[in-house]
């Protein structure tokens, strides 16, 4: 196998999506001139960073790799997965390489790269992580760098996507391309070695509150850039090329074998023995266990509507919210199981919540992570002073506690309920409801009645008291509590459920 390349260089620019076009990148323009230019690479969907990232350094779609933003933040990436990164693949035909990761964010040092590979990791911003970089590539022949700038993403999220600030943040990181690239042409290392710039995805831009997002599907969020030169990347435009068509582009240039179990290839026409239109292999299938549920066909609101929701939550986009609806954090919304679902990083929703007193239930569409701490995901609250009603909360492998606050007695009763073994990941349909007068609290799974149970007392919400909903979290003052999961389609009504009520909403979703 030929080897185009002795190094290789990969630049990420977090969230940076295809605003090079809209911003002065002076270095990138200088450095890249020559090389391969991608104009409108297609990443992954959902586009959150960690199932990018994933992709673009595993050379898989973001099923297979399985990273989600808070899965890398908790533990290391398999070993022994049958989707390896781009350094255990180098690693394991090159033992004594040096390899590096320089990342603003840690969780792609912590939970993508394998941590068994010896690569050198700093996690560190800006400056400083330029400076550890500059300083590594003096002292050490290294073959494969990989660099994580959250900046742009950063101010994205804060400013909107394309707005100055963000652009303003792309222009900077486009200045650190220029001094680690100057560090490398000071070793004489240019030629020969591949170097890449590429975002794992764009964004939205400003909203009503000047803020952005991604995790959706629209052009500004799928379509990255991508730049290449030296190592034998040609002078040429790119198409039909994937971002997590990057893996493979590097092995190649080493000379350095692709693993078959990727859905990756390498960009055609990027070096002068690929060629242009070879299908993309498939590599190694991977099953996901989902529900089959109904198509959406327009009666299904009214159908729905025979059991009252007074409040009925989609998640077609954040518009469609109540009015009065405060967000909080990162929130994204993502393809769930019949629509969109809403998938929360740090985020969490306050909207007011048509309740008036007495019997209370609720249904949703939930798929968690595993939590090591108790985490709120959805609950209902007095809006005046801010106490508990209900709440339903993730804790442990596999666990939801139902809370209701029974007012009589004073007390809040929590009832545990197991979820059946191994659900973690997958979608289930969770039902909680609390009949005021009898004083009964239930909790079904899959439309199929799990636990009830006779409480001490009775909740007496008052009439015409204010309630809140919240989803994410039990109390939006404290921030950074983080549900890991999805939520589709939240119901709340204003009356317990029963098992005939189960029956229809098992016939409303299900095939
Ligand atoms: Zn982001």
């Amino acid at each position: 196998m030929k080897q185009w390349a002795k190094r290789a260089v990969l630049f990420g620019f977090d969230g940076a999506g295809t605003f090079f076009e809209q911003t002065p990148t002076p270095n990138i323009d200088r450095i890249f001139r020559s090389g391969a230019v991608c104009r409108r690479a297609l990443t992954e969907i959902p586009t959150i960073s960690a199932e990018c990232w994933g992709s673009i350094l595993h050379g898989v779609d973001c099923r297979r790799h399985g990273l989600t933003n808070w899965v890398t933040g908790k533990r290391p990436f398999p070993a022994d997965s049958p989707y390896p990164s781009v350094f255990r693949v180098i690693r394991e035909n090159r033992p004594d390489a040096e390899l590096a990761s320089f990342c603003e964010w840690s969780n792609i040092n912590l939970g993508i790269i394998e941590n068994n590979l010896g690569v050198y990791e700093v996690n560190a911003k800006g400056d400083e992580m330029i400076q550890a970089a500059v300083d590594y590539i003096r002292t050490h022949d290294f073959i494969l760098i990989y660099f994580h700038f959250d900046i742009p993403d950063h101010e994205g999220h804060a400013h909107g996507y394309g707005s100055p600030e963000h652009l303003a943040a792309v222009t900077l990181a486009d200045s650190w391309v220029g001094r680690v690239t100057e560090a490398i042409e000071k070793r004489g290392w240019l030629e020969d070695t591949l170097l890449l710039v590429e975002p794992d995805h764009g964004g939205t831009p400003p909203d009503e509150q000047g803020r952005g997002s991604h995790g959706g599907d629209s052009d500004a969020e799928k379509y990255v850039s991508f730049f290449a030169a030296g190592g034998g990347a040609q002078h040429t435009e790119l198409h039909d090329m994937m971002t997590r068509d990057t893996a493979p582009a590097i092995l190649h240039a080493l000379g350095l074998p692709i693993p078959d179990t990727w859905n990756s290839r390498v960009p055609g026409g990027l070096f002068a023995d690929v060629p242009e239109n070879l299908p993309r292999p498939k590599g190694l299938p991977v099953r996901v266990e989902k529900p089959k549920l109904k198509k959406e066909s327009g009666a299904f609101e009214k159908e729905l509507a025979g059991l009252m929701p007074v409040l009925h939550l989609p998640f077609t986009t954040f518009d469609v919210l109540p009015e009065g609806t405060e967000r909080s954090g990162k929130l994204y919304l993502v393809d769930g199981l019949r629509g969109k679902a809403l998938r929360f990083d740090d985020g969490a929703l306050c909207m007011p919540c048509p309740l008036e007193g007495g019997s209370v239930s609720f249904t949703a569409w939930l798929r968690l992570e595993a939590v090591e701490n108790r985490m709120p995901v959805l609950s209902v609250r007095c809006a005046e002073d801010g106490s508990a009603w209900f709440c339903i909360a993730a804790t442990g492998e596999d666990h939801l506690v139902l809370s209701v606050r029974l007012f009589d007695v004073g007390k809040t009763r929590h009832m545990e309920v197991g979820l059946p073994a191994k659900r973690t990941g997958t979608w289930i349909f969770a039902a909680g409801s609390f009949e005021a007068e009898a004083g009964v609290a239930g909790f079904s799974l899959n439309f199929e009645p799990f636990m009830r149970q006779l409480l001490p007392g009775r909740q007496v919400m008052g009439k015409g008291e204010y309630a809140q909903l919240l989803l994410g979290t039990d109390d939006l003052s404290t921030p950074g509590q983080r549900f890991p999961g999805e939520l589709e389609d939240v119901c709340v009504y204003n009356k317990a459920l029963t098992d005939e009520d189960l029956v229809k909403l098992k016939a409303y979703y299900l095939e």
